[in-house]
């Protein structure tokens, strides 16, 4: 497969370079040139395929020609060493529970297949490959955890200093080794501009081997596409209704919905897609009226959605040749404020006995909302409600005690963690000090 860039000032990129540079030379992201069909006969069997077996069909589908089959296979069966299990909340909504792997969150997918490709390519290179992520929450955790202990990588994680719990920092803070923590006293947008910035530096990149985490890279995108099929393989045992089957996505940065988008290119038939937002409403607003005007970010008690800017908007634009009309009749847009997602944790725990986290809150809201008669909704859970502790005990009530995960095991020590404003030089400085 090749890859253009969205900007279309540079030429088409191979697997490797696309995923070894995360933003393309002219600032654009990469997209596959062609969007193949999976074959319909796939669909056949599809109810009693396991998560991997689906995986495999569909990266080889995409990336048959990059990676042998042997060794993809063994990417996409190491990427789910856990399950993603659909869950029945009421008559005719499921939730696709993306929040059981290692860091409880659905980042963990993307994460731990990137970090399985950069490993596969990085395996014969010399020089060491310097993994840039940007964290509103969930991602941090995951790619450090992902990288973790990889020979020849090196990862720096850049955070809001104010905007994550506890559990979310503990998860890279403490793990220690090629993992590089750094605070920003800013927004998760201040964080995800850094990172674009040190991607533009021309000086830089001729140092060092540069790669990006965030969903910018297209590798955390495209294993992403694979839970959408895993997910309507469940459902095809549940219902014969597959002709009606709406997917809500709770957004931020768009990644999980552009790969949802990419599955239903690719074959998936879904019958349209809701993006629920949080406060944070910029694609909402423009699903309303085609105008897309991105803003500073606001802390909401779904922070994995606090986004102002959303970096794959573009991705969205390129796939539907930025037709307004065709984007807004294929995705329908709904944003609720805290209260909101709030009184929807509380009824859904007491009317249907399930704990729905903030992310999660968000997209079952938006489905009941949105969801006509003769309609079957799969909306995506991406979090464990353990990670949003503090807010889960202040409106439902429900403790959570001793959840162990990945990092919360051992001793913190903050102090140690590099704190930087939002100006890009003391980046600079930390990226070419840090050995
Ligand atoms: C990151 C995140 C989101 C938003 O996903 P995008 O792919 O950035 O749109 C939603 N929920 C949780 C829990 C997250 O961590």
């Amino acid at each position: 497969m090749r890859f253009y860039s969205t900007n279309r000032q540079c030429q088409d990129a191979s697997l490797e370079e696309a995923v070894m540079t995360g933003l393309a030379p002219d600032g654009g992201l990469y997209m596959p040139l062609r969007i193949p069909e999976i074959p319909r006969a796939f669909f056949n069997n599809i109810n009693e395929m396991s998560i991997a077996n689906i995986a495999y069909v569909v990266a080889n589908t995409m990336l048959g020609d990059d990676i042998d089959a042997a060794q993809l296979n063994a990417i996409v069966t190491d990427t789910f060493s856990f399950d993603i299990p659909l869950r029945k909340i009421d008559n005719r909504i499921y939730a696709l529970e993306l929040f059981h792997g290692p860091t409880l969150a659905f980042k963990d997918v993307g994460a731990r297949f990137l970090a399985r490709i950069i490993s596969h390519y990085s395996s014969s290179l010399t020089d060491e490959v310097n993994v840039l992520v940007a964290t509103s929450g969930d991602s941090g955790g995951a790619v450090a955890n992902g990288f973790h202990n990889v020979p020849g990588v090196k990862v720096f994680v850049l955070y809001p200093e104010n905007g994550l719990t506890e559990m979310q920092k503990q998860q890279f803070t403490n793990l220690g080794g090629n993992v590089h923590p750094i605070a920003v006293k800013g927004t998760f947008d201040n964080c995800q501009q850094l990172v674009k910035m040190a991607f533009q530096d021309e000086e830089l990149r001729k140092s060092m081997l540069l790669t990006s985490a965030n969903s910018i890279n297209i590798c955390r995108l495209l294993p992403q596409m694979f839970y959408y099929f895993y997910g309507f393989a469940q459902l095809s045992n549940l219902t014969d209704n597959l002709d009606n089957v709406v997917v809500s996505v709770p957004c931020g940065n768009l990644g999980n919905l552009t790969a949802g988008l990419l599955a239903k290119r690719m074959g998936l038939p879904v019958k349209r897609f809701i993006a629920s937002n949080n406060k944070n409403d910029v694609f909402t607003r423009y699903l309303r009226d085609g105008n897309f005007s991105p803003c500073v970010s606001t802390r909401t008690i779904a922070p994995g959605m606090d986004v102002g800017n959303p970096s794959n908007f573009s991705r969205i634009m390129d796939m539907y040749d930025s037709d307004y009309t065709a984007i807004s009749q294929i995705i329908k847009g709904y944003s609720y404020t805290d209260d909101e997602i709030k009184e929807t944790l509380v009824d859904t725990y007491s009317i249907n006995s399930y704990l729905l986290d903030p992310h999660g809150a968000t997209a079952y809201r938006a489905l009941k909302d949105d969801l006509k008669d003769g309609e079957v909704g799969m909306f995506l859970e991406t979090a464990h409600p353990s990670k949003m502790a503090r807010i889960m005990k202040e409106a439902t009530g429900v403790e959570f005690k001793g959840m162990q995960t990945v990092g919360n095991a051992h001793s913190n020590h903050p102090s140690s963690i590099p704190r930087i404003s939002s100006s890009y030089d003391s980046l600079k400085k930390i990226l070419l000090t840090t050995t």
